[in-house]
């Protein structure tokens, strides 16, 4: 019986990659699964994926009538999931992230790691399987290590993401250097992406103490080509906190090759989003220096000052 494996909606490459990954390794042990992704992939994922002569996964919102059951990667949380995850059977999860809005009926295979990236989980398990990572799987998965980890730099990392990701680079006969600073520039590129784009790329929603939050990242080599755009970019915020019920809509901005965060801030609790970092709000934005990861820094900030 096929499975699909998936990322969360908005996918980043750790989403994208880790479902090809994920779906290769589950078919040379016998099962019939297909990497599938819960939205088109953005330019940094796109570069990557042409590097390695790869097709990007299809596109689904709904994972029924094709299959009766799932296997989810990179995320847990159902809102982040696919629209009727709640009429499928989870057989698998990967994932490095917090467990929350999640539950099943039947047990089932739970990997959970607090590392930088699905792709490191993964790595482990292929050799675990002792199943040879392909080349290009291989260039596959050091691009997702280099994405959520910044070339190594946010504090997520761990020496189990650095382990990973140099052997990736070896399989895939790659300066992992070079190429990684070449991949997070080509996923910089706000200038063709319009306000609503740019607000939505790689959003996520997260109940934080019974706030409904939303969280959207941006990757920039110049904080300029974002805080430009500021007041318009406030405005549809606005628009989609209204029409979505946000209590509050966080947009980080973040240098990829100095590794600090700007954040633009709207909603009723725009004031204890500042205050979590200890900063006040400055024209409805506040600086975040050194900060880099929603996971590790922004998420549990503000669940501590939305209590
Ligand atoms: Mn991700
Ligand atoms: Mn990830």
């Amino acid at each position: 019986m096929k499975q699909y494996v998936f990322g969360h909606q908005n996918p980043d490459t750790d989403a994208i990659v880790a479902a090809i990954a994920f779906s290769y390794l589950q078919n040379q042990r016998g099962y019939d699964t297909q990497a599938v992704s819960l939205g088109e992939a953005g330019p940094e994922t796109v570069f990557a994926l042409n590097y390695f002569h790869t097709d990007a996964p299809k596109v689904i919102t709904n994972a029924k009538p094709d299959v009766d059951s799932v296997m989810l990667v990179d995320h847990n949380e159902f809102q982040q999931s696919v629209a009727d995850i709640e009429e499928l059977e989870i057989t698998h999860v990967v994932d490095h992230h917090r467990i929350a809005n999640f539950n099943t009926n039947s047990p089932l295979y739970y990997m959970a790691k607090p590392v930088g990236c699905t792709s490191t989980i993964l790595t482990q398990m292929f050799i675990r399987e002792e199943v040879k990572i392909p080349k290009e799987i291989a260039g596959l998965m050091m691009s997702a290590i280099i994405s959520d980890t910044l070339l190594l730099k946010s504090p997520t990392t761990t020496e189990e993401d650095k382990l990973a990701l140099k052997a990736l680079a070896e399989i895939a006969g790659v300066n992992y250097e070079e190429y990684g600073i070449e991949m997070l520039k080509a996923g910089t590129n706000v200038d063709s992406k319009s306000d609503k784009e740019l607000i939505d790329a790689d959003a996520k929603s997260f109940d934080l103490n019974g706030n409904n939050v939303r969280i959207d990242q941006i990757n920039v080599v110049d904080f300029n080509d974002v805080t430009k755009r500021k007041d318009d970019l406030m405005a549809e915020m606005q628009k989609e906190a209204q029409s979505e019920n946000y209590d509050l809509f966080v947009v980080m901005v973040t240098d990829v090759l100095n590794s600090n965060s700007k954040m633009i801030v709207y909603g009723d609790k725009a004031n204890e989003a500042a205050a979590a970092f200890n900063a006040n709000l400055d024209n409805d934005m506040v600086d975040l220096p050194g900060i880099v990861s929603r996971k590790k820094q922004v998420v549990p900030a503000l669940t501590d000052a939305l209590k």
